[in-house]
C-alpha cells in the first residue's frame, strides 16, 4: 500500500521547491508554453499557458488522465514538439529551437524504442556515439550505465532476447549513459504487468537516490507512480496544469475539487459554509452542521465566506459505518458492495443528500446486502473544504 506521509516532501524537494523560484538556476523551466495542433476548426489545444520550474535534483510528477497534456509538455522539453507559444528552458539557457539531440537530456519512453538490431551494449552506446563521447571512454560509460540498472550481463544480447522489464532498464541505461542532468520519463512502467512495476518502481526510486543532483520530470496517468517518486506534482487536467504542490499537501489540502478526486478519490459533498474561525468552518448539508478544516486559500482564491457554498471533502476510508440506532448516524442506503482485496467499497445513496452518492471504504471483505440501511458517520474534523468549481 502506498503511505501518503512518508519520505515525499523532503529536505531535496523542499529545497528545489524554493531554488526553482529562481528562473536562471532552475534545471528546467517552462515559461508559458503552448501547443496547438492543427488549424482552424480543427485545431487542438494540447496543452495552454504551461508554466512550471523544476530544480536540479529535484522530481517532478506530470499527473493526469489521458489527453491531459502531459506527454505534450514532456515532448516539448524533449524537442519532438515544437510549442506554438512560449519557450522552455534547460539551465537557464533557451533551448526552444535546438533539435532534441543537442539539448543533453535523457528521455525513455513507455515503448522502450530500442534499436532491435543493435546488440544491448551499442544500445546504450548509441547517444555516446552522437556525442561523440571518445572511443576509448565508451566501454567504461556503457558499463557503467548498464551497471546503475542492474543489466551488466547482458551487455551482448538483442533486445528481442530480453523481458519487457530488462528492456526498460536497458532504456534507462541509455538515457543515463549520457550523464544527462535532466531526464524525461513518460509512462515507462505502463506496459509492464502489475508485479514488475512494483519492482521497477523500488529501482526508480533507488535511481533518483544515486542521481542526487539530476532534475526528473516523470509523465504518468497513476497516482501511486507520482506518490512514490516525486518531490512535487503537477496535476494536469484538459491542457492545463491544474494544481503543483508536494503530494502531501495536494492530498491533505487539495486546492481544486479536480485533484481532490484525481488524487486518492474523495466524495465531495456539496455544502453551506457557516461560522469560520481560523481554518475551521462550520458546514451545513443534509440538514447537519459539522466541523471541517477550511485552508487558509492561497492567493487569487477567494475566502471561505459564511453563507458561500463550498464541497466539502471526504475521503473514503474516513468514513465509519455504524448502527443506525447510533445518534451521529446519517441513514444511508446500501447501493453497492465491491470487494478490493484490503478493503471494501461501499456506494452509499443517504436520503437527505437526494443528488449525492457516499463511497466509503471498510476493511477487509465486508458483507453488505444490497438495498440494506446502515448508519454513516462523519470524522471531526469532518473533512476539508475545497472550492465549488467556478
Ligand atoms: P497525455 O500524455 O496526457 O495522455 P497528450 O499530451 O498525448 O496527452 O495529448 C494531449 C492532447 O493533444 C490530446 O487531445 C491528444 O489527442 C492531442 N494530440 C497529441 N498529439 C497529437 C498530434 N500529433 N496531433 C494532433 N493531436 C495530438
Ligand atoms: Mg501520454
Amino acid at each position: 500500500m502506498t503511505d501518503i506521509g512518508v519520505g515525499r516532501a523532503g529536505t531535496r524537494g523542499a529545497a528545489g521547491t524554493r531554488a526553482a523560484q529562481d528562473s536562471a538556476s532552475a534545471a528546467i523551466t517552462f515559461d508559458r508554453v503552448g501547443v496547438r495542433y492543427g488549424r482552424g476548426k480543427k485545431a487542438t489545444d494540447a496543452l495552454v499557458d504551461f508554466n512550471l520550474r523544476v530544480a536540479a535534483g529535484e522530481t517532478v510528477a506530470l499527473l493526469g488522465p489521458s489527453g491531459s497534456g502531459k506527454s505534450t509538455a514532456l515532448n516539448a522539453l524533449a524537442g519532438f514538439v515544437r510549442p506554438t507559444s512560449g519557450t522552455v528552458r534547460l539551465g537557464g539557457r533557451d533551448v526552444t529551437d535546438l533539435p532534441p539531440a543537442r539539448r543533453g537530456i535523457g528521455v525513455v519512453l513507455q515503448s522502450y524504442a530500442l534499436f532491435p538490431h543493435m546488440r544491448v551494449a551499442d544500445n546504450v552506446a548509441f547517444g555516446l556515439k552522437s556525442q561523440r563521447v571518445p572511443r576509448a571512454e565508451v566501454a567504461g560509460r556503457v558499463a557503467e550505465a548498464l551497471e546503475m540498472v542492474g543489466m551488466s550481463d547482458y551487455g551482448r544480447r538483442l533486445p528481442r532476447e530480453l523481458s519487457g522489464g530488462q528492456q526498460q532498464r536497458v532504456a534507462i541505461a541509455r538515457a543515463l549513459a549520457i550523464r544527462p542532468g535532466v531526464l524525461l520519463l513518460d509512462e515507462p512502467l505502463a506496459a509492464l504487468d502489475a508485479q514488475l512495476r512494483q519492482s521497477m518502481l523500488a529501482e526508480l526510486q533507488r535511481l533518483k537516490e544515486a542521481l542526487p543532483d539530476t532534475a526528473m520530470l516523470y509523465v504518468t496517468h497513476d497516482q501511486a507512480e507520482a506518490l512514490a517518486l516525486a518531490d512535487r506534482i503537477v496535476v494536469m487536467n484538459d491542457a492545463r496544469l491544474m494544481d503543483v504542490d508536494t503530494a502531501e499537501n495536494l492530498w491533505r489540502r487539495p486546492p481544486t475539487s479536480f485533484t481532490a478526486a484525481f488524487l486518492g478519490g474523495a466524495n465531495l459533498i456539496p455544502c453551506t459554509v457557516g461560522r469560520v474561525i481560523g481554518t475551521s468552518a462550520l458546514v451545513t448539508f443534509a440538514h447537519k452542521t459539522v466541523n471541517t478544516e477550511a485552508p487558509q486559500p492561497t492567493v487569487g482564491r477567494t475566502d471561505w465566506a459564511p453563507g458561500s457554498r463550498a464541497l466539502l471533502c471526504v475521503r473514503p476510508h474516513a468514513l465509519r459505518i455504524l448502527s443506525l440506532g447510533d445518534r451521529d448516524a446519517l441513514r444511508a442506503n446500501v447501493n453497492a458492495v465491491v470487494w478490493r482485496g484490503a478493503s471494501t467499497r461501499l456506494v452509499l445513496s443517504v436520503g437527505a443528500m437526494p443528488d449525492q452518492l457516499l463511497d466509503v471504504d471498510v476493511p477487509g471483505n465486508a458483507h453488505y446486502e444490497i438495498g440494506s440501511e446502515v448508519g454513516v458517520r462523519f470524522p471531526e474534523p469532518a473533512g476539508v473544504l475545497v472550492a465549488a468549481a467556478s
